[in-house]
């Protein structure tokens, strides 16, 4: 179990790190006072869950929360001070989901965590899926194949678990990209288009000709049996 904490108070890092270590003795906790390396750690680490405070030095924790939207799909739990509601209010709408005022309790904020965590299990898929050949395995982004393990990004993560799931249909272009983007998918296919590419760079023998992850013209994309 991994948390990343962005937040610059570290009286609060620290009570929360010794608060989860009660709790959850092997919980690996990572913490940063800086939003853009809050998300860069989000990207390189895929934490269970985040909780992140609004008011950061570098960036605005609102600006950091749009950001990691785009890519991830990770629990996030908002912490900002008491009177601010208008930022709360726009934090949910921008992705966050949940939320503790400051001060707060610990162990309240600790009982949010775990309930986020427990939800994420069980909306995504914990163990590895067979398909032929191919073993895929969500929670560690990675796809081991003729003996080698190919590790994928955020993104093309939650593509190939979309297209997996759906097997043998196609998954249209839109379907496609809410799975990825959720509500912040912005209409565009461009984008999809180009993590499929990489996508195909990575397992297809020859990304020009796909034998995988096949194209629908003007439609969307589907998987075949390897
Ligand atoms: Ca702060």
């Amino acid at each position: 179990m991994k948390v990343l904490i962005v937040e610059d108070d570290n009286k609060i890092i620290t009570a929360l790190t010794y608060c989860f270590q009660l709790v959850w003795p092997t919980i690996e906790i990572v913490a940063t006072r800086w939003g853009e390396e809050g998300i860069n750690l989000a990207e390189s680490i895929t934490p269970d869950v985040i909780i992140l405070d609004l008011g950061l030095p570098d960036i605005d924790g609102l600006e950091v929360l749009k950001r990691l939207r785009l890519f991830s799909r990770i629990p996030v739990l908002v912490l900002t001070v008491n009177n601010d509601e208008a930022s709360i209010v726009q934090a949910l709408e921008s992705g966050a989901s949940d939320y503790v005022f400051k001060p707060f309790r610990q162990m309240e904020l600790i009982a949010r965590v775990k309930r986020l965590i427990v939800e994420r299990m069980e909306t995504e898929a914990g163990a590895p899926m067979f398909f032929r050949s191919i073993t895929y395995d969500y929670s560690r982004r990675a796809i081991t194949m003729n003996n080698s393990i190919i590790t994928l990004s955020c993104i093309e993560n939650e593509i190939f678990n979309k297209l997996i799931k759906e097997y043998p249909y196609v998954v249209n272009y839109s379907s496609l990209s809410k799975a990825v983007w959720g509500d912040y998918y912005d209409g565009s296919i461009d984008t999809l288009k180009v993590h499929i590419r990489h996508l195909r760079q990575k397992i297809e023998e020859e990304p020009g000709k796909p034998r995988i992850i096949m194209t629908k013209i003007g439609v969307g994309y589907y998987l075949v049996k390897p």
